[in-house]
């Protein structure tokens, strides 16, 4: 499968160009598929790898397979398949391909479990464990980047290894948006109800479904309803279903029956890992990832970065590593400083913002009375800043609905969704608001 004598021999002639410090971090965890004529493949453990071995030491890679071996063959940079253990199991639902491939295989064993995140662990893993129609539907939810893909792959895999006879499927609801288009609008209008029924049919015959961020449906009415005729019909046939979203099913803007029948089963939020866990999972990624990396560098990331997103986080660590060996030197503390400051993710040093004080923030900036801003008062020039501070609430702070809406004389949690979604929405195309939601975040957190 792998030519390792050719990928050794390559390895040692880049000495003549590369220093072999890089070459241990970057080349020597990538593997040289054996030579099958019109192409040669290099395998690298990640898109991170892919992108810098591409971008750094492909020109010369070729010019010592060609000097060297007389190889002339085209060279590319693909990712190692890690995760040929969660390909599906049956050709049941098509024309999706139900598991995509992701960089790394996400189990339980590289889940780091912590307070933060056990409630929703431990319900995967019994539901992973066989068993199945206790918490059903298992509906995981909490912020982006906190792990709840990783651990809908973990049942994935779990369940593969113990019932391998069990019909799976992943997606995430983009993709089964797409294939609900597909049905509706492919074909004659007059076959439209067999068509559906016809997938319907298709989607029963899995014994365990699950769609990863249901969020993306709320705006899908017609998509919306289909998923929620196969939910029941695989309820009814106590098939498990699992979902994920970045809110709870009581949060969520979606009809009350579909509500209703999401929080039926078992509910687990994950909360952001605390400064401990934050370290532990950089341990674990840095393994996985090949960054050898110490623990004062992970103590100080983990102590320093502004966010609370796994994914982020990672992100910085890689950033740490780039750096280290783009200067050639070792991972500093002073290097993984720059790294936070050059994401914008350095922490500004112990500033724990209250509620008051945001809010005393916006009432300024926008020049509007801080009890107008509290009140229940509808002027137009008072409900954009109160929807502004009460948007930055949630996502700068992280309180809940109900404890925003406490803050404004006790507000039900619906209106300050209505707030916090409308916000998010009109930043994507409005300029304005967003200069000056920047600058309030500016003064409030620095
Ligand atoms: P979400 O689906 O909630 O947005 P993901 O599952 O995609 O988040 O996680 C983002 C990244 O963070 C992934 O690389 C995942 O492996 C990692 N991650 C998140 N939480 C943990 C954890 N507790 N332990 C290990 N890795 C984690
Ligand atoms: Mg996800």
């Amino acid at each position: 499968m792998y030519d390792q004598n050719l990928w050794d021999g390559v390895l040692s002639s880049m000495g003549k160009f590369v220093d072999e410090k890089l070459i241990s971090t970057w080349l020597k965890p990538a593997k040289i598929a054996a030579n099958s004529g019109d192409n040669i493949t290099i395998l690298v453990p990640n898109k991170f790898y892919k992108n810098w071995v591409e971008k750094n030491y492909l020109t010369q890679i070729c010019c010592v397979l060609k000097d060297d071996y007389s190889i002339e063959s085209p060279v590319n940079i693909a990712v190692m398949d890690e995760v040929k253990a969660i390909k599906p199991q049956s050709a049941a639902v098509q024309p999706s391909k139900a598991l995509p491939l992701l960089d790394v295989t996400y189990t339980f064993d590289n889940f780091v479990n912590g307070n933060s995140n056990s409630f929703a662990y431990n319900a995967a893993l019994a539901v992973a464990d066989g068993n199945f129609n206790i918490y059903n539907p298992l509906y995981i939810y909490g912020g982006t980047g906190l792990g709840k893909t990783h651990l809908m792959y973990a049942i994935a895999n779990k369940v593969r290894e113990k019932f391998p006879k069990m019909n799976i499927l992943y997606m995430d609801s983009d993709k089964f948006s797409n294939e609900v288009l597909y049905t509706l609008r492919t074909g004659d209008q007059s076959q439209l109800q067999e068509r559906i029924m016809t997938m319907r049919n298709r989607f029963r015959a899995v014994d365990l479904f699950m769609l990863d961020d249901i969020q993306f449906l709320k705006t899908r009415v017609r998509t919306m309803e289909i998923f929620f005729n196969i939910f029941n019909d695989l309820h009814i046939s106590q098939k498990q279903v699992i979902l994920t979203s970045d809110e709870s099913p009581q949060e969520i803007d979606m009809e009350e029956r579909m509500r209703s029948r999401f929080a039926s089963g078992f509910q687990a939020e994950i909360h952001p890992p605390s400064r401990e866990e934050r370290v532990a999972i950089l341990m674990q990624k840095s393994y996985e990832l090949q960054i050898p990396v110490d623990e004062q560098i992970s103590f100080y990331l983990a102590e320093n970065v502004a966010t609370s997103n796994v994914r982020e986080l990672i992100g910085t660590l890689k950033r740490v590593s780039l750096y280290a060996s783009v200067h050639n030197t070792a991972m500093t503390v002073e290097l993984a400083e720059t790294a936070l400051r050059d994401s914008g993710q350095l922490k500004k040093a112990n500033v724990i913002v209250t509620p008051q004080q945001l809010i005393s923030v916006v009432s300024e900036t926008y020049n509007v009375k801080l009890s107008d801003l509290v009140s229940k008062k509808r002027t137009k020039s008072i409900v954009l800043p109160r929807q502004v501070a009460m948007y930055l609430m949630k996502e700068r702070l992280s309180l809940s609905l109900k404890e925003i809406g406490a803050h404004f004389g006790g507000r039900d949690h619906s209106t300050v969704k209505y707030a916090v979604d409308s916000i998010k929405n009109q930043l994507e195309t409005d300029e304005f608001l967003r200069e000056i939601t920047n600058k309030i975040i500016k003064k409030t957190f620095g």
